[in-house]
């Protein structure tokens, strides 16, 4: 197998030739997916996956569950000791614990699934070349033997043996510790040498800090170095949310808390000389029944729909914690040049040291074409591509590309960075050199010692300076993006970057338009409504932002802190900075990251944006990284938390609300889950502190539990979300779910659904039943009334507000759900086959006028409730 071999000690050519490959075709099409199929996806497998047996095994796992199976299992066996039947409960018990164990494996595999599919749609990208063209395909596609091509940015798809590199520097901390990136090359490294030290290597899901490579995959999968490490840990388990975590402990402490109450039914049972069995069996299915087993996989399968709304909404979230979290953010921190704008940049002014130049002017078109030679755009079928500032200085300049290349051919480059804020790149020109650069006017300025004016080269004087400056902030003002053009010639390559870009000649002024996105103005309005303070953090011009900022309506003072201003604070005005201004300017990602650990000081919820290999620690230090779908790098888009497909400043506002939506949806859920539960326990309860008949058996309390708890949880869960959600403050990020007075309510509600069950059955058994130690028309009441009294009160969780007001019945999920589970309830009591089985009887018409006045209780208590706190 290719993986034994030392591909890190061989020369490039011959790997290549190992792996059946060419160096400039790259595989064919039709051999890359054979090897597809041979080598298996290009993926990192974590463990072995349950099968749906297994999954479905694993439901019975619950203690409770085992308890409940040999409680039924004794007293079926009693019962036939004893000459009775007794398989009908036995059979029944079975038979609910399967459905819901079925049900318990549907929403794991469904929870499942929309994990995968989130990992599917954030899976990086590679470009590699097949059949003599270069292409972008998914990683997972990569296979041995692909010529690989990597930039800055990139995240090394798979192990690669490095056939060429361009001051290559690839961080590897996640494979070697090493916190520094290393400089790669394509010599041949010792055969023993260890992995930090085979710098002819780069190794899969490493990321390309700076330069670019070409490499040819030596191992894809499982047989890659990363591979061979994830295949030595343990399955990485789905990461939980906060809000999981906090469900998890408060979980347990109710199942004590049920179980608890529970012994003490057994016992008061016991005292009043019930069959022990019975009592048993009573007291294990009312533990069954209300302790909130399934709570945390709804919560789950709640939020993985809301990431699916998401992706559809073009924000791909990574980690499922995020969409919680999404919903508290308290900032939003973004980049302005295609975030906020729409990064179609059109050359609308260029001036030289006399002044503005016409656009079609001689003076014009030379700094123009001096620009164009400094971009790393391409050509392809005609199209020109690149990044946005580089193809508009080329479409301005009019020339193809091609014959820019043929007459002046590159010789070397110091690449863009936003930290650097400048590119130079070093050309052929007669015997000698010409080095062009371009980038910030502030930054090209300082290094200019001299100038093109009136035909000649002459020393660039201080007021010349000041007057460019001053053009240069006169068009930013006007929002426009400015870049600064000089040159310098030499015979021979300068030694460095510094010796390269200094004594530069001082050509010109080129300013673009990139006008703002028309939807953000109404995005930020929606955040300030929302409670979220919108922030820009970006490297271009202070003046530019400034103007960009009040377009948008994000900040009209005009007040710009520069990085070179956050330098000189300390961390105390640091904060108090970043909670009083809107517009960054001319940051580095070094002061986004203390701008984030600013703001997260301060308590914020910090949602930030970020393109660049460097912004990853800043996007990792957010509360939510949102990484740009389009124009990022692929080391950004795994740093974050959430991809926006389309780059764009309202998709995180639109993503917020979505997070919003989903926290109150399972608030809902919740609510109605244990308002439920305690609903049950204390029918069962009180009747026992009241000294009257148990009013229900266990097979009834079990079929309500798995009538309520299942369809209708999961309607609420997809309830469509209100339309004033953006109009109130962020929850807190860690604010409890019983808050707020949340918890009474549950008591309050879950005790009202108690008192009416009871409330049926007392009616039953002293009117209607002939013997009331024998209360069979009273416990069909209060079975009848138990039910649809819940999932009437599902009803209720819909709103805050009142839910006449608001149409009761225009979530259509949660209606069939309802609906489907009310005939269900009801079956058990009209199909005499099911009365049989379950020990119900048939109501009269007068019953069923208590039963269906009473069900409907919980809806207007709760709408009287909700009118006289002001809600409603
Ligand atoms: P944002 O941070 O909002 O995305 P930005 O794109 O202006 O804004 P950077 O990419 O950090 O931020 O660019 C900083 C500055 O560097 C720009 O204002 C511009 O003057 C200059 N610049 C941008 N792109 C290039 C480039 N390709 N070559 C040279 N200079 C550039």
């Amino acid at each position: 197998m290719e993986e034994n071999r030392a591909f890190h000690a061989m020369e490039g050519a011959e790997a290549v030739h190992l792996l059946q490959s060419d160096k400039e075709q790259g595989l064919q099409p039709g051999d890359a997916a054979v090897r597809l199929r041979s080598y298996g996806k290009n993926e990192i497998r974590r463990g072995k996956r349950k099968n749906w047996l297994q999954k479905f095994l694993a439901q019975f796992s619950d203690v409770m569950v085992i308890i409940l199976l040999v409680s039924a299992a004794v007293s079926y066996a009693a019962a036939r000791f004893s000459g009775e039947d007794g398989s009908v409960d036995a059979v029944i018990i079975l038979l609910i614990v399967v459905v819901n164990a079925v049900i318990g494996t549907v929403q794991e595999s469904r929870a499942e699934h929309a994990i995968d599919a989130l990992r599917k749609l954030s899976s990086p990208k590679a470009t590699v070349m097949r059949g003599g063209r270069r292409c972008t395909v998914l990683g997972s596609d990569v296979v041995p033997g692909d010529i690989v091509l990597l930039s800055a940015g990139d995240v090394v798809p798979a192990d690669l043996r490095l056939l060429s590199a361009t001051d290559l520097k690839v961080e590897e901390s996640s494979l070697t510790g090493e916190s520094e990136p290393s400089s790669k090359s394509t010599h041949t490294c010792a055969e023993n040498a260890p992995l930090a030290e085979r710098n002819s290597m780069a190794f899969a899901s490493t990321g390309v800090v700076t330069g670019h490579g070409v490499g040819v995959a030596v191992a894809t999968g499982m047989h890659t170095a990363v591979g061979k490490v994830a295949a030595m840990l343990a399955e990485e388990e789905a990461p939980k949310t906060p809000l999981q975590e906090r469900m998890e402990k408060t979980g347990r402490v109710l199942a004590l808390a049920v179980l608890a109450v529970c012994a003490v039914i057994f016992f008061m049972g016991l005292l009043r000389r019930s069959a022990p069995l019975e009592m048993l069996l009573l007291s294990v299915s009312l533990a069954v029944a209300a302790i909130p087993e399934g709570m945390t996989a709804v919560i789950t399968i709640v939020m993985a729909l809301g990431v699916s709304r998401m992706a559809k909404k073009r924000a791909i979230v990574r980690r499922l914690p995020a969409v919680e979290t999404l919903g508290s953010t308290t900032v939003i921190c973004s980049d302005k040049t295609g975030t906020l704008t729409q990064n179609r940049m059109t050359v609308v002014r260029v001036a030289d040291a006399e002044g503005a130049q016409p656009p079609e002017s001689e003076a014009a078109r030379e700094i123009l074409t001096l620009s164009a030679v400094c971009t790393n755009c391409t050509e392809d079928d005609g199209d020109l591509l690149g990044e946005p500032t580089e193809t508009a200085l080329v479409r301005a300049g009019g020339e193809r590309l091609a014959s820019l290349h043929a007459v002046c051919p590159r010789v070397a480059e110091f690449p863009f960075s936003s930290v650097r804020k400048r590119m130079t790149v070093a050309v052929k020109h007669g015997n000698g050199l010409r080095l062009i650069c371009k980038g910030a006017p502030e930054v090209v300025l300082q290094r200019c010692t001299r100038v093109l004016l009136h035909g000649g080269i002459r020393p660039l004087e201080p007021a010349l300076r000041r007057r460019l400056l001053q053009e240069n902030t006169a068009m930013a003002r006007s929002a426009l993006r400015v870049l600064a053009v000089a040159v310098k010639d030499c015979t021979s390559m300068p030694a460095n970057e510094e010796d390269a870009e200094n004594d530069l000649i001082f050509c010109g002024l080129i300013a673009m338009e990139d006008p703002p996105r028309p939807e953000v103005k109404t995005a930020v309005t929606r955040c300030r409504k929302a409670g979220i303070t919108p922030i820009m953090i970006t490297g271009d011009n202070g003046a530019t932002a400034a103007a960009i900022a009040a377009q948008i309506g994000l900040d009209d003072s005009g007040k710009v802190v520069t990085g070179a201003e956050l330098d000189r604070m300390n961390e105390a005005e640091l904060q108090r900075c970043a909670g009083e201004c809107r517009v960054f300017a001319r940051v580095s990602p070094e002061h986004k990251m203390r701008l984030v650990k600013a703001l997260r000081a301060r308590g914020e919820v910090v949602a930030m944006t970020g393109d660049g290999v460097n912004d990853a620690p800043a996007l990792k230090a957010a509360d939510i990284g949102c990484a740009m779908g389009r124009g990022g790098t692929e080391v950004a888009k795994s740093a974050a938390d959430m991809v926006l497909t389309d780059d764009n400043f309202a998709t995180i506002v639109e993503a917020v609300r979505e997070g919003r939506g989903v926290y109150r949806n399972i608030c809902r859920t919740v609510h109605f889950l244990l308002s439920s539960n305690i609903g049950e326990i204390l029918l069962i309860f009180s009747a026992y502190l009241l000294g009257i008949p148990v009013p229900l058996s266990a097979i009834q309390l079990l079929w309500v539990n798995l009538v309520t708890d299942s369809f209708p949880a999961l309607a609420l869960g997809v309830e469509p979300i209100a339309g004033d959600v953006m109009e109130q403050p962020p929850v807190k990020n860690n604010r409890s779910i019983f808050s707020g007075g949340a918890g009474l309510s549950m008591v309050v509600e879950g005790s009202l659904i108690g008192a009416l069950a009871l409330l049926a059955y007392s009616i039953g058994r002293v009117w209607f039943d002939v013997d009331p130690n024998f209360p069979q028309i009273g416990s069909t009441m209060a079975f009848a009334v138990l039910g649809l009294s819940q999932l009437v009160h599902a009803f209720n969780m819909r709103s805050e507000g009142s839910v006449l007001a608001m149409g009761l019945f225009t979530n259509a999920k949660l209606n069939l759900a309802c609906g489907f589970c009310a005939v269900l309830q009801l079956a058990v009591v009209v199909v005499p086959t099911f009365a049989g089985l379950f020990g119900t009887v048939m109501l009269g018409p007068v019953q069923w006028l208590v039963v269906a006045v009473l069900s409907v209780v919980p809806l207007l208590v709760c709408e009287l409730e909700k009118k006289l706190t002001g809600k409603a």
